[in-house]
C-alpha cells in the first residue's frame, strides 16, 4: 500500500491532516480545527487545519511563482506528467478506494468505479500537445498568416464537494495543469485526505513544487479564493445555493468560474419499457453510493398506473432487501457522509410522509451490528409523489426513490422541463421516435436512452443546465481546454519591398 494511504488509512488515534503547499505538507498550526470522521463507525479519524486567508495566500503565491517556468515546459513534457500520474493511480487504485471508502463510506467497488472514472480524465490530459494545437491559415491576406492558439490563464482554483473526494478533482486539475496553469484544490472538509494522496503521486510524476497544491477549510477559505486577486479562474462542484453563491461572487472579482450544482434526476419509465432492465438500472441508479450521487436517479417517471404498479412490484422487496454495512464489506450500501446528513435525508422520509406520499418501504429503522455508532440508513421507496411535494422539488441526496404517475409521455417531459434541476435524465423505451423526441425537447444537460446514469466519458465533457450548472463551460474533455486557456489570435506579415503607404481605412482581407 503507498504510503500516504496507509498512514491516513490505518491510524487509531485523529490523524493531524495537512494542507500541501509549494511541494510541502504544511501542518496548519495557527489553524482552527475541524474533524474528519470514518462514517461507518461515527468515530473520528482525522483533525483538519482550516485554512485562512493566510494559508490561501502562501498557495496562491507558491502557484504564482511556479507558473511562468510551468507555462513555458513544452506540452510534451507536461503530458510526460500525466502519463506517469496515470501510471500510479492504475497501479494505486484499490489503496486510493480504500482511503475513499475510509473517509466518505462507499463501498470499495463503487469508489475503484470513482477512481476510473476520474483516470480517464488523466488519460484525455495526456493528449494535450493534440488538444492545445491550434490553427493557422496561410494568406488570411496577401503575404499575410493568422494563427490562433490557446494559452494557459494562471493560477486556478477547485472547489470540490463531498460525494467523489477523488473523481471531481480529477475533472478538474489534470486538464488545468496539462494546459499549463497551477492550481489551489479547496477539497471537501468531510472527506480531504484523498487530495493529498494525489498530491504526493503527482510530485512522484515529477510535477514541480507549487503547480499544485491543496489548501483545507471551509467558507472562510473559499471566500478568501473568490477574493483572491491572484486567481484567475474557479471551477466549482457542489450544491446549487453554494454553486450560485461562487459563480456570483468569484464573477464579481472578475474571475473565470464555472460552478456546476445539485440535482433531480428524472428516469421516465414508458409502457413499452423491458421493466426487468430498467428496475435494475432504478436500483443501481437510485441507491448505489446511498444515493449520494449528482447523477443518482431519484425519481422513477412511471407512464401509466400499469407500469408504476409493476415496477414497485419488482423493486420493493429489492430494496427492502438491500445490504447496508461498512463500504468495506460485501453490502449494497455504505453509511450517509455525516450523523447530520443521515438525520436530514431521515428528515425528509418524515416530510414526504406528512405530505402524503406513499412509503411503501421505510429504510429509518435499519441497524447495523457492532456499527451502531454510523451514519447508516436503509433504502426508502415513496410512491404517488406529486409535483408541490417538498421531497419533490429539493434535492435529498440520500438513499430514497420517489415514484411519481403519469398519464402520457407528454406529461412525462413536462415535468422534467419545469423542475429547477437539469443535471441528468434518462428514458427507458424500445421506440425510437420517442427516443429522439425526448432527446431533443428535453431541458437536461445530459441524457441517457436505456442508460440510467449518463456520465460522459473523459473525451466528452460533463454538465447540467438550468440550476444545476452556473458559467458557460461545462467540465473536463474540449470543454475544461477551453475554460483552463485563453484564445489569442495572431496576424503576421514580414516586411517585403512593396510599400503599401499609411492606411486609414479598416483592414481587410480582400
Ligand atoms: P456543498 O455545496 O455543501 O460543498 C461543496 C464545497 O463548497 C465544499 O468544498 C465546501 O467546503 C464548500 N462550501 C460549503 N458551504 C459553503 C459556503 N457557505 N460558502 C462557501 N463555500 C462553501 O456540497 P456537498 O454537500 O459537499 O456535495 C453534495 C452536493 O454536490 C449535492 O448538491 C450534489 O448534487 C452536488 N454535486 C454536483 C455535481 C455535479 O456535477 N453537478 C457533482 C457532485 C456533487
Amino acid at each position: 500500500m503507498n504510503a500516504a494511504v496507509q498512514h491516513i488509512h490505518g491510524a487509531e488515534a485523529p490523524t493531524r491532516i495537512h494542507h500541501y503547499i509549494n511541494g510541502q505538507r504544511v501542518a496548519g498550526e495557527h489553524c482552527d480545527l475541524g474533524k474528519v470522521f470514518n462514517p461507518a463507525t461515527g468515530r473520528q479519524t482525522g483533525e483538519l487545519p482550516m485554512g485562512d486567508a493566510g494559508v490561501v495566500d502562501a498557495a496562491v503565491r507558491a502557484a504564482r511563482a511556479a507558473f511562468p517556468a510551468w507555462a513555458a515546459t513544452p506540452p510534451v513534457r507536461r503530458a510526460k506528467v500525466m502519463f506517469k500520474l496515470r501510471e500510479l493511480i492504475e497501479s494505486n487504485a484499490d489503496a486510493l478506494a480504500a482511503q475513499l471508502t475510509a473517509e466518505h463510506g462507499k463501498t470499495h467497488s463503487d469508489a475503484l468505479g470513482e477512481v476510473a472514472r476520474g483516470l480517464e480524465v488523466v488519460e484525455f490530459a495526456c493528449g494535450i500537445p493534440h488538444l492545445l494545437k491550434g490553427e493557422f491559415t496561410e494568406n488570411v491576406g496577401s503575404a499575410i498568416d493568422a494563427c490562433s492558439v490557446r494559452q494557459p490563464l494562471g493560477v486556478v482554483a477547485g472547489i470540490t464537494p463531498f460525494n467523489f473526494p477523488a473523481m471531481v478533482p480529477l475533472w478538474m486539475f489534470p486538464i488545468a495543469i496539462a494546459c499549463g496553469n497551477c492550481f489551489v484544490l479547496k477539497p471537501s472538509e468531510r472527506d480531504p485526505s484523498a487530495s493529498l494522496v494525489l498530491a504526493d503521486w503527482l510530485k512522484q510524476a515529477g510535477l514541480p513544487d507549487g503547480v499544485f497544491n491543496v489548501v483545507h477549510g471551509d467558507k472562510r477559505a473559499v471566500d478568501a479564493i473568490l477574493e483572491h486577486p491572484q486567481i484567475d479562474a474557479v471551477s466549482f462542484v457542489g450544491s446549487t445555493p453554494i454553486a450560485k453563491y461562487i459563480y456570483e461572487t468569484g464573477t464579481r472579482h472578475g474571475k473565470r468560474v464555472q460552478a456546476l450544482g445539485g440535482a433531480k434526476n428524472h428516469m421516465v419509465v414508458m409502457p413499452d419499457a423491458d421493466l426487468d432492465q430498467a428496475a435494475d438500472a432504478l436500483m443501481g441508479a437510485g441507491y448505489g453510493s446511498a444515493g449520494e450521487r449528482c447523477m443518482a436517479i431519484s425519481v422513477a417517471v412511471a407512464v401509466g398506473d400499469e407500469v408504476a404498479d409493476k415496477l414497485i412490484a419488482k423493486l420493493a422487496p429489492r430494496v427492502q432487501a438491500l445490504k447496508v454495512g461498512p463500504g468495506g464489506e460485501d453490502v449494497d450500501m455504505g453509511p450517509l457522509i455525516t450523523g447530520l446528513h443521515r438525520d436530514r435525508v431521515r428528515g425528509y422520509v418524515e416530510t414526504g410522509v406528512d405530505e402524503g406520499a406513499d412509503l411503501v418501504v421505510d429504510g429509518r429503522a435499519v441497524k447495523v451490528e457492532g456499527h451502531e455508532e454510523g451514519f447508516f440508513l436503509g433504502g426508502c421507496l415513496f410512491d404517488k409523489v406529486q409535483p408541490g411535494m417538498r421531497i419533490y422539488k429539493e434535492e435529498i441526496f440520500g438513499p430514497v426513490l420517489q415514484i411519481m404517475r403519469v398519464d402520457s409521455y407528454e406529461e412525462a417531459l413536462a415535468r422534467i422541463n419545469a423542475h429547477e434541476y437539469g443535471n441528468g435524465t434518462a428514458l427507458f423505451t424500445r421506440d425510437g421516435d420517442a427516443a429522439r423526441d425526448f432527446v431533443q425537447r428535453v431541458q437536461v444537460g445530459m441524457v441517457g436512452i436505456n442508460v440510467p446514469i449518463p456520465v460522459p466519458a473523459a473525451f466528452h465533457s460533463f454538465g447540467g443546465w438550468k440550476a444545476s450548472l452556473f458559467g458557460d463551460h461545462h467540465v473536463y474533455g474540449p470543454e475544461g481546454v477551453r475554460f483552463y486557456t485563453k484564445l489569442k489570435a495572431v496576424t503576421s506579415r514580414w516586411p517585403t519591398s512593396i510599400r503599401a503607404g499609411a492606411q486609414f481605412v479598416m483592414p481587410t482581407n480582400g
